[in-house]
């Protein structure tokens, strides 16, 4: 019977929402957070409840780490560098945090014998042409020289290392390549189009598409994806496993753009900016990104509720009644 969940990263947005929902489903729930992209007020309002505890640590920290991981009997690894914005600007940071960290995850939850989840991205699909993108595709990446690659190439790591895990010693491992997420509590800061479009709009400020706003996306709300990674955390046939977690209503930027535009009721300008100005020179974006959920439907059951308008409604609410506007 799995009843302590620790949750890296659990201050941040996706990590705080699934520390909510697993509480909820009677859980004791951990969370270790360095605050670094993560903030305290995200799980300020679980402080208290019974069977929630926190560390605020960096993952590096092996003792915290181990103590943490001996008491549990599922660790879900969060704690990354995210967001291409950080990524492009951070890359020494990205690289060291996401490989080392997950190092560290799976040598604990090796230990311990907890299973463990580790989060991945929808990067790793690269420039594959051929949508939409499913868990055995051929990968194609940019070269070394291009920053936004090290995400990818560092996640592909830790998908590596966690597959070696179980392969090696029988570690319940479970990889799970998140598809852009969205929802209450996730800020613009570190790049993430919904929010920045949403608070542009409401404050009647320029929406910003950048290049031709051609390019196109899946958005899922973050409920529903914390629904599937629940479910792949207690499945006992998910482990050693890779699977996408996404939503697959596709919609261009530009679409978003005027979507976003009308439910904010804002007369915001729709802006074109070129990609050389949005991140640095060189930079190559994902042209499409469409996810083909077929794997953990058919194991789980499990598809995204929510449809892009509710999920634009919801934040749009969250950010006006928000104190700390992003
Ligand atoms: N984007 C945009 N304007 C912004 C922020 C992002 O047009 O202010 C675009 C970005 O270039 C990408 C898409 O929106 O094509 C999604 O960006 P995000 O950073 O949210 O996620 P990504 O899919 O790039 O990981």
């Amino acid at each position: 019977m799995m009843q302590r969940v620790l949750i890296t990263g659990g201050a941040g947005f996706i990590g705080s929402h699934l520390a909510e929902r697993l509480l909820d489903a009677g859980y004791q729930v951990a969370v270790l957070d360095n605050l670094s992209t993560g903030r305290f007020e995200n799980i300020a309002h679980l402080v208290g409840r019974p069977g929630f505890s926190f560390a605020i640590d960096s993952i590096e920290n092996e003792i915290v780490l181990d103590r943490l991981a001996s008491e549990s009997d599922a660790i879900v690894h969060l704690a990354a560098a995210v967001g291409v914005k950080l990524v492009v600007e951070r890359p020494v940071h990205t690289i060291e945090t996401n490989i080392m960290g997950t190092e560290a995850v799976l040598r604990v939850a090796a230990r311990y014998r907890a299973r463990v989840l580790i989060a991945s991205t929808s990067e790793v699909y690269g420039k594959g042409a051929r949508t939409p993108f499913r868990e055995d595709d051929d990968v194609v990446l940019g070269p070394t020289s291009r920053n936004r690659w090290a995400y990818a190439a560092s996640k592909m790591v830790d998908e590596f290392l966690a597959l070696a895990y179980h392969q090696k010693y029988e570690l319940p491992a479970v990889i799970v390549r998140l598809f852009n997420t969205v929802g209450p509590r996730q800020v613009g800061r570190y790049g993430m189009v919904i929010p920045r479009f949403m608070r542009q709009a409401l404050a009647g400020e320029p929406i910003t598409v950048y290049g031709d706003g051609s390019q196109s996306r899946c958005f899922c709300d973050v409920s529903d994806t914390v629904r599937a990674l629940e479910a792949l955390m207690v499945h006992p046939q998910a482990a050693g496993r890779v699977f996408n977690v996404g939503s697959t209503e596709e919609v261009t930027i530009l679409e978003l753009a005027q979507r976003v535009k009308a439910i904010a009721h804002s007369d915001s300008p729709i802006t074109f900016i070129p990609y050389e100005e949005a991140y640095a020179p060189g930079f190559e974006d994902m042209k499409r990104r469409v996810p083909d959920i077929s794997r953990l439907h058919e194991l789980t059951g499990w598809q995204p509720r929510y449809r892009l308008d509710d999920i634009l409604m919801r934040v749009k609410n969250w950010l006006q009644d928000s104190e700390t506007r992003v």
